[in-house]
């Protein structure tokens, strides 16, 4: 998919926005939705869109949508260290197929590393059901904690 691709409104996270197909949420507001990305590259990786723009990637999406997801972005980051206690943690976002887009509805990564553990494949493993609850429940848990 090129940069300049038109955005087609039936792509998977136009979907869990609309609530049309399922997510293991993490956070939501009138503007901004994170969940659990259901192929991670680690434990704990984390995607967080804009649920009211109709972007592609970051060349299209208007600055105040942007400022709200970063916001979020790093809120979630917080907790997520918190909680999953990483080495480190990278925050990325892919603008168009070449650069290894793949769903184009704007999104950022929230992407935990560990020490000696190597990043697992784009897109490629899905995460057992279980498992993504479980680190749900705790994330909801700790997000809640950090919210006071
Ligand atoms: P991109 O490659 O576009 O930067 O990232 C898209 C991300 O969405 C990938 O990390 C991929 O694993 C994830 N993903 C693809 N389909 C789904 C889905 O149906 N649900 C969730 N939660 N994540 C998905």
């Amino acid at each position: 998919m090129s940069l300049t691709a038109t955005y087609d409104a039936q792509n998977i996270f136009a979907q869990i926005i609309r609530g049309d197909a399922p997510c293991y949420k993490l956070y939501e507001d009138d503007d901004v939705l994170a969940f659990l990305d259901l192929f991670p590259q680690s434990f704990g990786h984390t995607l967080v869109i804009p649920k009211r723009s109709a972007a592609c990637n970051i060349l299209d999406v208007d600055s105040e949508a942007l400022c709200k997801v970063i916001g979020v972005v790093q809120q979630l980051t917080r907790a997520i260290v918190a909680e999953l206690e990483p080495d480190g943690v990278q925050v990325a976002q892919f603008n168009g197929a070449p650069a290894g887009q793949t769903v184009f509805h704007l999104h950022m990564h929230i992407v935990p590393r560990y020490t000696g553990q190597g990043l697992g494949v784009h897109a490629a493993q899905k995460a057992d059901p279980a498992e993504l609850e479980q680190l749900q429940a705790r994330l909801l848990r700790r997000i809640a904690a950090s919210r006071g």
